[in-house]
């Protein structure tokens, strides 16, 4: 699993399979914070285990099926685990799919939902509390899947998450971009997406290949790669 370690400030990837499942966790002491809720999400973190309770939020970074459709699955998990406050959840302002999940358990189950989701709208430059952790949303370059309608760039965001012991960044899905640089080159640890893998730079705007990852990932004190691509990414 790519991870990374100082103090009290850890980032596991707990799935990086793009186009299937992504979900990042990282934990300050003992508070948590799931960034992206791919298909697995509930089954990774109740199998470490992280404690119901101790999730500070949940935020979906673009509403792609491999970053957001396990949010049924979550609910589901707090649910049985008894979770006693409302679980933030932070979505971008188009996020169906996200969205559609949450609506989905709550018609579903009706007065028996029991945990009571708290839905935020994630904007650009607006950061959030969460605990331990200040999450500051930057825009990514990101395009709708191929088999979506082509186009335009979705609404998407990369990361920034500051919390005591430094500072992270999560590219989120995306193209290379100039900001992304400027946050990687302010950061502790960067988890940069390599979703292009060996393939040409930039395709569609949308992923970075694993030189373009590389080097961004370069410009923070550290770096680690995710979401697919040959080798340990
Ligand atoms: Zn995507």
């Amino acid at each position: 699993m790519t991870g990374w370690l100082r103090g009290d400030l850890e980032l596991a990837v707990l799935s990086g399979h793009g186009g299937v499942s992504i979900a990042v966790l990282i934990r300050q002491a003992r508070r948590f914070l799931l960034v992206d809720a791919g298909d697995g999400a509930a089954r990774d973190l109740a199998a470490l285990p992280v404690p119901v309770d101790s999730l500070e939020g949940i935020v979906v970074t673009h509403d792609h099926g491999d970053h957001a459709a396990g949010i049924p699955a979550l609910l589901w998990w707090l649910r049985l685990g008894r979770r006693r406050d409302p679980v933030p959840l932070l979505f971008p302002a188009a996020a169906p799919l996200a969205r559609g999940g949450v609506a989905l358990f709550l018609e579903a189950l009706g007065e028996r939902a029991r945990v009571t989701p708290e839905l935020r709208t994630l904007a650009a430059d607006r950061t959030e509390r969460l605990g331990p952790f200040a999450v500051t949303p930057f825009p990514a370059r990101h395009r709708r899947a191929s088999s979506d309608p082509p186009g335009e760039l979705m609404e998407a965001y990369g990361l920034r998450i500051d919390a005591p012991g430094g500072r992270i960044i999560v590219s989120g899905d995306t193209g290379p971009h100039a900001r992304l640089e400027r946050e990687a080159a302010a950061a502790d640890l960067a988890l940069v997406e390599a979703a292009a893998g060996n393939g040409p730079a930039s395709p569609a705007d949308s992923h970075l290949n694993r030189a373009e990852a590389e080097r961004i990932g370069r410009l923070a004190r550290e770096y680690r790669l995710y979401h697919g691509g040959p080798g340990p990414a």
